[in-house]
Formats: C-alpha cells, sequence, structure tokens
C-alpha cells in the first residue's frame, strides 16, 4: 500500500498510473504537480490526484513514492528540484520512452540517492494526450518495462515491480541500451515514419481530396501521426542515434521493393510481400 503518492506531470500516463492504483486500492493518497495550473485543478476535478500542489518539492512532500511523468526532456530538470529534498527510502520511478538518457541524468544529479530510482516505461499509450485521456485500464495486459541500475536498492525495485502489476502490467527488466535500441525499432521509427508519410500527403495540392477518400487502413496506419509533438520531439532527439540506424534499414528494405517493382513482372515482388505477409500474421502483442 502507497501512503501517498507525489505525481510530478499529472498527464495521461501520470494521471493512468493514479487512476490505476486508486482502482486497485493501492494508493490512499495522490498529491499532483503540473506546470500548468489548469492541468492539475483538471486532474484534481477528475479524481486523478486528492490534492493539487504547487510545486514539484511539494508534490513529493510527505510521499513515500515519487512518479516523474514529464516529457523526457524535463526529467534532469525535476531531479534537480527534488533532489536536495527527497528522503532516503522513498522510491522514484519515471515513465519515459527512452531510457539511456533518464539513467545517465540520474545518475548525473541524484548521486548517492540514484539507489531510490527504478527507471521504468509502459509499454502502453494513446496518440491523445492530457489528463482528460487519463484511463485506469490503460496498462492492463500491457508490459512495464524496468531498467534498474546495478546499484538500484532491492527492496525498492521489487516494490516497483508490484506497482506496476496493481497497474495490471506484466514486468519485464530490460538494460537501459537494450531498451533503447529495441524501441528505436518497433515505436519510435514507426512514429518517424507516419509524421513523414502523412506529411508527404500534406504536401500535394490534392491533399483534401486524397483524405476525405482515405480508408481504414489508412487511419490504422497512420494513427500515430496524431501523437503529441513535444512528447515526440524528446524521443526522437533522445534516442537519435538508435532511430536513425533503423530509418537506414527501413530506407534499404524500401529501396529493394521499389527496385523489384520496377524490374520484375511481379512473381518477385509477391515473394516478398508473402515472406513479410506470414511473419506479420503470426505477430502477436505481448507473445515472443
Ligand atoms: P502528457 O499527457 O502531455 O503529460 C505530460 C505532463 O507533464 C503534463 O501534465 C505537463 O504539464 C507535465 N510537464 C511538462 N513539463 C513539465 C515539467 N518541467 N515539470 C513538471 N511537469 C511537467 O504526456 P504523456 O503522454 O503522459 O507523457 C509523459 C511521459 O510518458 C513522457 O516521458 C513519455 O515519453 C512517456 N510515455 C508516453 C506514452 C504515450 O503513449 N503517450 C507511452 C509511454 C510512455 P502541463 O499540462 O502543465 O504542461
Amino acid at each position: 500500500m502507497i501512503q501517498q503518492l507525489g505525481l510530478i506531470g499529472c498527464g495521461l500516463i501520470g494521471g493512468s498510473v493514479a487512476l490505476a492504483l486508486k482502482a486497485a486500492g493501492t494508493v490512499r493518497h495522490v498529491v499532483g504537480y503540473s506546470p500548468s495550473p489548469t492541468t492539475t485543478e483538471r486532474a484534481r476535478a477528475l479524481g486523478v490526484i486528492d490534492t493539487a500542489a504547487e510545486s514539484a518539492l511539494r508534490a513529493i512532500s510527505g510521499a513515500d513514492v515519487v512518479l516523474i511523468a514529464v516529457p523526457v526532456a524535463a526529467t534532469e530538470r525535476t531531479f534537480k528540484t527534488i533532489r536536495e529534498l527527497l528522503p532516503p527510502g522513498v522510491l522514484v520511478m519515471d515513465v519515459g520512452s527512452t531510457k539511456r538518457d533518464v539513467v545517465d541524468a540520474a545518475r548525473r544529479v541524484l548521486r548517492e540517492r540514484v539507489t531510490q530510482f527504478v527507471p521504468a516505461h509502459p509499454i502502453a499509450g494513446k496518440e491523445l494526450s492530457g489528463v482528460e485521456h487519463a484511463d485506469a485500464l490503460l496498462f492492463q495486459g500491457k508490459r512495464a518495462i524496468l531498467t534498474p541500475l546495478p546499484q538500484t536498492d532491492a527492496t525498492l525495485l521489487t516494490k516497483a515491480e508490484a506497482i506496476w502489476r496493481a497497474c495490471g502490467a506484466e514486468v519485464r527488466r530490460m538494460t537501459p541500451e537494450a531498451h533503447d535500441d529495441a524501441f528505436a525499432a518497433v515505436s519510435h521509427l514507426p512514429h518517424l515514419i507516419a509524421f513523414a508519410y502523412f506529411a508527404s500527403i500534406l504536401q500535394q495540392k490534392e491533399a483534401d481530396e486524397f483524405l476525405a477518400l482515405a480508408g481504414p487502413g489508412f487511419r490504422d496506419f497512420t494513427r500515430i501521426a496524431a501523437s503529441d509533438p513535444a512528447i515526440w520531439r524528446d524521443i526522437l532527439v533522445s534516442n537519435r542515434e538508435q532511430v536513425l540506424a533503423q530509418s537506414t534499414r527501413f530506407r534499404g528494405a524500401l529501396d529493394v521493393l521499389e527496385r523489384t517493382m520496377r524490374d520484375t513482372q511481379g512473381e518477385a515482388l509477391e515473394a516478398l510481400i508473402s515472406g513479410v505477409s506470414q511473419a506479420r500474421s503470426h505477430w502477436r502483442l505481448n507473445k515472443r
């Protein structure tokens, strides 16, 4: 049981964790802070937090668990704000979509308190941001990846795992490096491609007409192009090297398909597509 959760960043993910823990009966009181007073007020009105704090420091005062759910580039600043008043024994977690940069910042800023920090990334989300879209069921049946450091306190790590399980997630541990390599391939690159693809449609003078004709395949393929710009700016910049490496691979695969379309009568193209189609039809969410 968490006596008091200090939530810094009352948005989609932070709000969803608070709601999930409340629904599970795992938290007694949630104190929340976001820079915009209208966000904290909305979070309180929606029952996501119980008390609105005027600063990040006030949000962590008296908390036994602190959750940082801000855009990844704001994480280091948040560590700096809370470091001096962070009592020993308090668990600190984040939810950022990149882990190498967050872990580096934690080492730099939290120093001896880094043992209290458990880096986390729930593999669940929406293209809609903001506390009004927070959902107690967001993490049900999804994964939460934890990327602990060698010096992470074992008791706090166990507590972090219990918290994500209480939210309904299946917990998995990885190194920050393995995490960023994998999510560059299966999350960050698809967002980059979705942004680029939608941009390429918008640049055409017939864009409105084309978009009016588009069907469910287009809707499914481009859903993530509606994602929050500030959140995705931070992720793509933070994991730039890995995303660019995956983008180069993608360009190679696209080149092969284009060359095959140009040079053959169709059999080779069908063979290429059939290999991909079979692999995709066997793929299942959260299955090895
Ligand atoms: P969001 O709905 O936009 O929420 C972000 C919250 O952070 C807002 O309440 C914002 O407050 C607050 N904030 C911004 N800068 C801050 C600062 N310097 N100090 C304190 N609070 C600050 O975004 P989100 O989707 O929840 O994303 C939050 C984190 O979750 C990101 O690190 C993202 O990588 C990660 N994540 C997102 C998804 C997803 O699908 N969206 C999935 C997994 C992980 P204001 O409203 O006052 O600006």
